[in-house]
């Protein structure tokens, strides 16, 4: 049971939440060195994390399935 944050209108229990991401940022990760373990090897070896970039969810709302419909098709256009 929750709150949709696009209708204001309480959904009953046993309905999924949708969430829907209104805002997102770059973000860059840092390389990283002996931070994955090969978990089939002994003596276990590490290997590094060449990091990389990406995006991150900043702000997101809890919609319900009749608005996560309508919002799913109004942002892929
Ligand atoms: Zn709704």
């Amino acid at each position: 049971m929750f709150i949709c944050q696009q209708c204001n209108i309480q959904v009953p229990p046993h309905i999924p939440l949708n969430l829907i991401p209104l805002q997102t940022r770059n973000k860059k990760y840092p390389a990283r060195a002996n931070v994955n373990r090969e978990v089939h090897s002994a003596p276990a070896n590490h290997k590094n994390d060449p990091g990389g970039s990406g995006t991150e969810i900043v702000q997101e709302i809890r919609v319900c399935p009749d608005c996560y419909a309508k919002l799913k098709t109004k942002l892929s256009k």
